[in-house]
């Protein structure tokens, strides 16, 4: 879930309430007139193509049968496209890393994020090393297999299927 600010991170008083004239209620300090609008936060996402399957990847933490996307935040100054082939090569250890297309851009609300999607493909015989820091396993699934799930990154692998047919 989102981080939950407690205290103004300028000031450091706790945080109150304000409404906006648009009737939005904000957390706000009232020392410091700080506002914590909490926008959502880009994530780049990426369809990653090996061969004639998609490597899914599952997260330190996540249940056994979860496996998603390859996804990460961006860094300051960094676009989207520099980003997805950044955490692709980073979080499955390979080097030859080719940009595809923007399949689009998602909501996904209960995490506060707006997703870039990608389709990204690396080499057919390359071998994955895993981050260990993030990702505890990868799965190869066959396109003509894969199926979206419903929610979060899902919705651009439907996408995405659906542009090929
Ligand atoms: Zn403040």
């Amino acid at each position: 879930m989102p981080v939950q600010f407690k205290f103004c991170p300028v000031c450091a008083d706790p945080l109150g309430e304000k409404v906006d004239p648009d009737g939005q209620v904000r957390k706000a300090c009232s020392s410091c007139n700080f506002v914590h609008y909490e926008n959502p936060t880009p994530v780049v996402a990426a369809i990653v193509q090996r061969g004639d399957d998609v490597v899914l990847v599952r997260s330190i933490g996540w249940p056994e049968t979860w496996f998603g996307l390859v996804t990460g935040f961006l860094e300051r100054e960094e676009h989207p496209e520099v980003a997805v082939v950044r955490e692709v090569k980073e979080e499955l250890g390979v080097d030859d890393v080719q940009l595809g297309d923007l399949i689009g851009l998602y909501s996904f609300e209960r995490m506060n994020q707006l997703i870039i999607a990608y389709h990204v493909v690396i080499q057919e015989d390359v071998e994955i090393t895993l981050d260990a820091n993030e990702l505890e396993a990868y799965k190869l699934v066959p396109v003509s297999r894969l199926k979206p799930w419903p929610f979060g990154t899902g919705e651009a692998v439907k996408h995405w299927l659906a542009s090929r047919d």
